[in-house]
């Protein structure tokens, strides 16, 4: 770890090693927080044929005037007698404008006449009206031949449904990542477990397991290893098999009892980086694999968590097609922060909005091993190494968790 890069430099080869993964048919339930891979054309104009705006009368647009009620137009249900010079017909909110008619009356701005009447449907007063009045025409939202939906888009609900009103019941969107979690460590215990004597419970396996599942990765393996040789090179042989990207936590350190570099070697994992100029997380690990990516991660829950956010997030998003860049910004902050004289340090931060725009107060204690500071934290406020510290009130850049 001679050599220590900078948190821009470590991303930026990650996400020179990723190479974006195979598309595949999703059914839209199941397609909230993909990734399209896919420009989404309409094949049919949205709404499909003019249609009302209101309960009312379907006319054609003219002077005030008495109309005879000919025929009803219910969502659904089109009339079948097309309006005439003198006549209307009854119509409601989404149903279809009839041959004809090129104006709605509501019902509140109409006058029935003879409402008793037994045969037919009656007669109405209208008012004056202008083509188009109330009147939804088709093409409106969306005209056939329109892109509704570019490739790269995350699907959110509005996504989803406007998918639907275009008539598709699948989206083509990239696979969601394979990833394999190996938490290292003969301290860790499961919880619902007994803590034994010198043991620890496995917040790692949760924590980073809970990211990927957030950065829209799917865990298809998550085992504690020990801290032996073999162990951690079969655990390792297990991970490169079933997935895209391994996470491996703990361990990548040069102790006696660290084992991680070793068995990455003996499977030939391509080293990257390893050590980045950050705090925390200096002893991060990165390289590639015929099969994917693989991380060596720290084992102190913070380091293991500003980590993942800073180098594995953004390489699940490119996996997928989307855009890596987590949403940055500019914060005041509010306490003062001591600068680390080598390394940058991701502080997580709470942000609340004033007048003059966002302010960031750290969550508290800042120590790698206490994953209380990541508690109700917003995102992490990036303070430059050097001398002294940055004072209140000075801005800083943040990125959003
Ligand atoms: P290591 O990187 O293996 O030297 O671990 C650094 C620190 O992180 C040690 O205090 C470990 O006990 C702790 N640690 C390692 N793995 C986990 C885990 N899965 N959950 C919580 N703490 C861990
Ligand atoms: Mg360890």
């Amino acid at each position: 770890m001679a050599d220590l890069i900078s948190i821009d430099e470590a991303r930026r080869r990650v996400l020179d090693a990723v190479r974006p993964l195979e598309a595949e048919d999703v059914p839209l339930d199941s397609a909230l927080g993909r990734v399209l891979a896919e420009d989404v054309a309409s094949a049919i104009p949205v709404p499909p044929f003019d249609s009302s705006a209101m309960d009312g009368y379907a006319v054609a647009a003219g002077p005030a005037s008495e109309l005879e009620v000919v025929d009803e137009s219910r969502a659904g249900h089109p009339a079948t007698v097309a309006v005439r010079r003198g006549t209307a017909v009854r119509i409601s909110t989404g149903a279809a404008v009839p041959a004809g008619a090129d104006a709605v009356v509501p019902v509140e701005r109409s006058e029935p006449l003879r409402p008793g009447e037994a045969s037919g449907n009656g007669r109405v007063r209208v008012p004056a009206t202008a083509t188009g009045d109330n009147v939804r025409y088709a093409g409106e939202d969306v005209r056939a031949g329109d892109v509704v939906l570019r490739a790269g888009t995350v699907l959110g609900p509005a996504e989803v449904g406007m998918a639907a009103s275009v008539g598709r019941p699948t989206l083509r969107c990239v696979r969601r990542p394979r990833v394999a979690l190996l938490v290292t460590g003969d301290e860790l215990t499961h919880p619902g477990e007994r803590l034994r004597p010198g043991g620890i419970y496995s917040s790692n396996r949760f924590a980073l397991g809970a990211q990927v599942v957030r950065a829209g990765g799917e865990l298809v393996l998550a085992e504690s290893v020990p801290d032996t040789a073999a162990g951690t090179r079969e655990a390792l042989g297990r991970a490169l098999e079933a997935a895209d990207v391994v996470i491996v936590s703990g361990g990548v350190s040069v102790g006696p009892h660290d084992h991680v570099k070793d068995a990455l070697r003996e499977h030939a994992v391509e080293e990257r980086f390893w050590g980045v100029r950050l705090r925390p997380g200096k002893p991060a690990w990165f390289g590639i694999h015929p099969r994917g990516l693989v991380y060596g991660l720290p084992g102190n829950p913070v380091s293991a968590m500003v980590t993942f956010q800073l180098f594995v997030r953004p390489a699940l998003a490119a996996l997928q097609g989307a855009d890596p860049a987590a949403p940055r910004g500019a914060a005041v902050l509010d306490e003062a922060v001591p600068r680390n004289p080598r390394r940058d340090e991701a502080v997580r931060v709470r942000l609340r909005f004033d007048r003059d725009g966002w302010h960031a107060t750290p969550t508290g204690e800042q120590g790698s091993h206490m994953l209380t500071s990541m508690l109700g934290a917003d995102a992490l406020a990036f303070v430059a190494s050097g001398e002294g510290e940055v004072a209140a009130g000075e801005r800083v850049e943040i990125e959003l968790l």
